[in-house]
């Protein structure tokens, strides 16, 4: 064990020790910030528990957002960095616990993100043929826990709740033509499915009108300029929010005038469309045989609400919507892990600027630090990871310089790696990443494909070994 004459981490002879907790965008961006630190030696282990990194970016960005997905080359030039380990397939809260990454580390940061999604509350929300979008997500994109999810695509009408950039993202998939997403990353199953889907509407919910609509410019915009598709919004609400856009943001600015613009377009009669439902809130689904046939829908009027912001309430006004597939896409939700504060309402670990607090405004937890959506909640795109992120490792750093810790064994890789090997955890490591990698790019290019992915930790884990033998 190194520093034994200086007690202090983050002196010259002694290396900090610090675990990162998730390795998607937050995670790395965190990593990136403390090994550019000057002056300050730091050894980073950063912990996933899936054989691949890269979180969200794999796992959650759409399969036609390819560009997107090209920040993961900034996080593999980090991957590569002396000082810094990957420690793929291990589950914390089960392999190892908070409490013990705690002891074999100066600092912990939590990265783990938003693992769930929202649930809307309504009657008939369970029914078969009623899923969280984020299932669908991650089906397609072949996320291990949502490989055997299955869609109903031989309906006609899909129905979409919420207007943020994830309910974009699945409208995109569910409504393009298959062709279009064959040389992507996709996985086979959900290209084949796509491909004999019978889907020819997508209705999207938005229970506020279209200047509170969460979506970006061009997230519309690309669906809006997809090859035989109509976009249908209703002319009179899209001129008459175009028409007042005082107090709006330039984004909601943007959204409103190129709403009003395909408003004025009209539609071509293309033979796929997607609908715009503004003020309309989803109040129940109905259901035959336990699957979903239709939703019903309430009217809404925007009201004000006593901090100034826009709300809606409803007017007594229904209408039932008749579909046989309903993806709510009204945001993820973070999840506790065993040890750790949590604050159960927001979705996220209590913590001021980064640093975890025991419950929320509570006393500071020290050398714990949460980044990312489990520490501000699921918004923002991946670059605003960047600026989270710096926020979170000037306090990791700030604290470094004044914490002081009992040089221990414990505090190694060694110790970690022995503990891990002690409970048959198959840790995969960079070296075996870069296995995975080169197999799912290998495949990709054979079938003309960005990637295909392995969708199991089965097969993963047998890629790594294949490589190995
Ligand atoms: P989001 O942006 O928070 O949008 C959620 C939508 O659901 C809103 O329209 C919201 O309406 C609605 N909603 C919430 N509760 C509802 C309820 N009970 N009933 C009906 N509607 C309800 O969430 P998201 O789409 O999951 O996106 C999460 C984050 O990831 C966002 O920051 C997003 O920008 C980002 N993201 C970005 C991309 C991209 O850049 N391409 C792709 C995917 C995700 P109200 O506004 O009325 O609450």
């Amino acid at each position: 064990m190194e520093g034994s004459q200086n007690p202090q981490p983050g002196s010259l002879n002694h290396p900090l020790r610090v675990a990162i907790v998730g390795s998607g965008p937050a995670g790395f961006y965190t990593a990136e910030q403390l090994l550019r630190a000057q002056g300050r030696p730091i050894e980073i282990d950063l912990f996933e528990r899936f054989p691949t990194p890269f979180g969200l970016v794999r796992f959650g960005v759409a399969p036609d957002h390819q560009k997107i997905k090209r920040v993961s080359a900034a996080f593999e030039r980090i991957l590569n960095l002396a000082r810094f380990r990957f420690l793929g397939n291990v589950n914390v809260g089960t392999d190892i616990s908070a409490e013990e990454l705690r002891r074999h580390y100066d600092q912990v940061v939590f990265a783990y993100g938003s693992a769930t999604d929202r649930r809307m509350g309504i009657e008939g929300e369970d029914l078969a043929g009623s899923h969280p979008a984020t299932a669908f997500v991650g089906w397609y994109n072949g996320h291990p826990d949502f490989v055997s999810e299955r869609f109903d695509l031989s309906t006609e009408r899909v129905v979409v709740v919420g207007m943020g950039n994830v309910a974009m993202d699945v409208t995109r998939v569910l409504i393009r033509s298959p062709d279009e997403l064959a040389d992507t990353d996709i996985t086979p199953y959900a290209l084949s499915a796509l491909r004999k889907s019978r889907v020819r509407e997508v209705v999207l919910l938005g229970r506020r009108g279209p200047a509170q609509a969460a979506f970006d410019h061009g997230e519309i915009k690309d669906i809006a300029e997809l090859a035989g598709v109509d976009v249908l919004v209703d002319r009179d609400q899209a001129l008459a929010a175009a028409a007042d856009t005082t107090g709006l943001d330039a984004g909601a600015r943007k959204n409103v005038q190129y709403l009003a613009e395909l408003a004025e377009r009209g539609v071509t009669g293309a033979a796929r469309r997607v609908v715009l439902r503004f003020l309309a809130a989803p109040a129940a689904l109905a259901g035959e045989d336990g699957r979903v046939h239709a939703i019903k829908v309430e009217h809404t009027e925007l009201t004000r609400r006593d901090d100034g912001s826009v709300g809606a309430r409803g007017t007594g006004r229904y209408e039932v919507i008749q579909t046989g597939l309903v993806l709510r896409s009204i945001g993820y939700h973070g999840t506790a892990l065993g040890g750790v504060p949590f604050d159960e309402r927001a979705g996220i670990i209590p913590n001021m600027l980064g640093r975890v607090t025991e419950g929320k405004g509570g006393p500071v937890l020290p050398g714990v630090y949460a980044v990312g959506w489990i520490k501000r909640g699921p918004t923002g795109l991946i670059g605003t990871n960047k600026s989270d992120a710096k926020e979170t490792a000037d306090r990791i750093l700030e604290d470094a310089s004044t914490l002081a810790v009992e040089p221990s064994p414990e505090r190694s890789a060694e110790a970690v790696d022995a503990l891990l090997a002690s409970r048959g955890v198959r840790v995969v490591m960079v070296a075996d990443w870069r296995k995975i990698d080169a197999l799912e790019l290998a495949s990709g290019k054979e079938l003309g494909k960005a990637r295909e992915k392995l969708c199991s930790i089965e097969a993963m884990l047998a890629a790594c070994r294949a490589a190995n033998s």
